[in-house]
């Protein structure tokens, strides 16, 4: 397989009703089978799910909370209207999002935003991935996947990555199971997250402060078939599990 990697620039900076399929249209050509993986940074700025702290009332929760992380209870009652399930309080806020996705702060960010504003995480990501698809096919006849990624910190390991919120025209999943290794041993476990190893290589091109990168194509991926339960159920996730016990 041979991909090539391109990092689209000359985008904006996005105002809500922007529309993001034209915009990445304009700036760059797409083929049949590429990938695009947008930032959900610039999802929900397109789409309005921003909310000003001035107009946030912190609940109690949310001010014992803020005492417990020092951070703006504001800022922190975002994270709980953001969030369907808290997982853990402090040292930082872990919570599921609706869309099952398990995030730190609930994806809630205040960088790469003008002002006392904060952006929430798209409530469904896939849909805004189908609807950027659509877009593009609307605008240039081609289909292509598209991935709307966060960075986000991972267990066990330190750093960050980017990891798939959402995506369209693609499984999440590429299924080993049942394929055959080298010497003929047949595999029962592997599956691989091919979306999120997409979005890590993505938000690696994106940067995460100033780039002004909020999008990347990929070109030349070789399709796969698999499934879309990217998500642990909670009987499944042993770290949700013993955090929660
Ligand atoms: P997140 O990973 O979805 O939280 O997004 P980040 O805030 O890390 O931003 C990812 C990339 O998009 C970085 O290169 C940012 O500089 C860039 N970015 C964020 N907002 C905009 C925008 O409105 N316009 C442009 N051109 N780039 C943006
Ligand atoms: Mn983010
Ligand atoms: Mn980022």
């Amino acid at each position: 397989m041979k991909v090539q990697v391109t990092g689209i620039t000359g985008i904006p900076l996005i105002q809500k009703g922007d529309d993001l399929a034209a915009i990445i249209c304009k700036n760059t050509t797409v083929n049949d089978g590429d990938i695009i993986c947008i930032a959900s940074t610039v999802v929900s700025k397109a789409k309005g799910y921003t909310r000003a702290l001035a107009d946030i009332v912190p609940s109690a929760d949310a001010v014992r909370i803020s005492g417990l992380t020092k951070e703006d209870p504001r800022f922190i009652q975002g994270i709980l209207d953001s969030s369907k399930e808290i997982i853990q309080e402090y040292p930082f806020i872990l919570s599921e999002v609706p869309c099952g996705h398990v995030g730190v702060r609930a994806g809630v960010d205040n960088s790469n935003i003008e002002g006392e504003n904060i952006i929430i995480l798209p409530k469904d990501p896939a849909k805004e991935a189908a609807e950027i698809r659509a877009g593009i096919k609307n605008i240039t006849g081609k289909d292509v996947g598209v991935i709307v990624t966060d960075t986000c910190g991972r267990a066990f390991r330190r750093g960050q990555c980017g990891n798939a919120i959402g995506w369209a025209g693609m499984v999440a999943i590429r299924d080993f199971r049942g394929d055959h290794d080298l010497f003929g041993l047949e595999l029962h476990i592997t599956e691989e997250a091919v979306v999120d190893e997409i979005a890590a290589f993505s938000n690696f091109i994106m940067g995460e402060s100033n780039n002004g990168i909020p999008a990347v194509k990929f070109s030349g991926c070789e399709t796969w078939k698999g499934h879309d339960s990217l998500y642990f159920t909670k009987e499944e996730d042993l770290i949700r599990k013993a955090m929660t016990k």
